[in-house]
């Protein structure tokens, strides 16, 4: 079958045009696309190329969709089930997958890098998405814009869940785009006392989430401004969203001793490293962890704190563009024009 989708077709070149949707086999489903979000990192591989070099493909992998047909051997989906996927799929059988550690896997594919994605009017989900990925139906009071933020939310779900952000914390998150944001609601939702962020580009964005210390870094200090608040402390945890790697040294001076720091984005790949003063990790206690993707069942978990209402996807998706204006989204989404932007195929 023929659909029109967003093709990839190497660095700098999409083309909205006619391409050919998968048949559905005995294990596989086909669903409708109903809106994919654009993340970060389809930016950023529209700019650079695909990983594992992919040459031409359908990105997007923060989608929803409703099922439209269903192979034989499918049980666990009906033709008119309102779905959202998540692209992380695993093997099932390497040394991490064995040890439940799948979003480590040594195999690691993705919707929307290894099969065509969201950015197009269907999508076909073939069994190893169905069986090692991430697809799962989303809760009836929820809709299928809000939980196009089911995906963002997971990885920075499981990030503070593996940095135990809990009751009565003073967190820190330094970076203020839609990730940044995503950090603030939900460690909030787990119970923490105080959420400082510290942005330099999107702080009228931030200032809406409404954080209890808003810091330009700017203009001010982002570590001195922390301890002033924390009575010379520093905080329990700092969580670093951005591709900077200036920020992760200020991270782990912003902690206190015990304290944890998350890098939760990349650096570029042409410089990945980053320098800290390593002896206030090792005389403080410090923690220091990365954070990349998530089990299946947090992209469920996702889906349920999204329908609770705790975390707010209206104030994220502040452009919703058709497909044809697929370009006119990214430049959005690159310009930081948009906090994240919403295609709706
Ligand atoms: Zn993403
Ligand atoms: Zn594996």
């Amino acid at each position: 079958m023929k659909m029109r989708a967003a093709v990839f077709e190497g660095p700098g070149r999409m083309v909205v045009r006619e391409a050919d949707l998968a048949a559905c086999g005995p294990r596989d489903i086909i669903a409708r696309v109903h809106a994919c979000g654009i993340c970060g990192s389809d930016v950023r591989n529209f700019r650079t190329g695909l990983k594992a070099e992919v040459g031409a493909q359908v990105m997007g992998h923060e989608l929803t969709a409703v099922v439209t047909e269903v192979g034989t051997a499918v049980h666990r989906f009906r033709v008119g089930d309102r779905i959202a996927v998540a692209p992380d799929v695993s093997c099932g059988e390497c040394f991490y997958c064995k040890r439940g550690w799948v979003n480590l896997c040594l195999h690691h594919r993705m919707v929307g890098t290894h099969w065509p994605g969201g950015f197009a009017e269907y999508v076909h989900l073939p069994d190893a998405v169905l069986t090692h990925g991430m697809v799962h139906h989303v809760p009836e009071k929820l809709s299928l814009d809000d939980a196009a933020l089911s995906e963002p939310a997971s990885s920075v779900i499981a990030a503070q869940q593996n940095a135990g952000v809990g009751l009565g914390d003073t967190v820190l998150v330094v970076g203020d785009g839609p990730v940044g944001c995503l950090h603030l609601e939900v460690a909030r939702a787990r119970g923490a006392a105080r959420v400082m962020m510290a942005g330099l580009t999107r702080l009228k964005e931030a200032e809406r989430f409404s954080p209890d210390l808003l810091i330009d870094a700017g203009t001010t200090d982002t570590v001195e401004a922390v301890r002033a608040a924390t009575g010379g402390l520093g905080a329990d945890v700092a969580i670093v969203a951005t591709p900077v790697a200036a920020t992760q040294g200020q991270a782990v001076r912003a902690v206190r001793k015990r304290g944890t720091v998350v890098l939760f984005g990349g650096l570029p790949k042409h410089s990945p490293e980053s320098s800290f003063d390593a002896n206030l990790i090792h005389y403080g206690e410090i923690v220091v962890m990365g954070a990349f993707s998530y089990p299946a069942h947090v992209h469920e978990k996702a889906l349920a704190t999204i329908a609770a209402g705790q975390i707010h996807p209206g104030m994220y998706f502040n452009l919703v563009v058709g497909l044809d204006q697929v370009l006119e989204g990214f430049r959005a989404a690159a310009e930081g024009r948009a906090l994240k932007v919403l295609v709706k195929p």
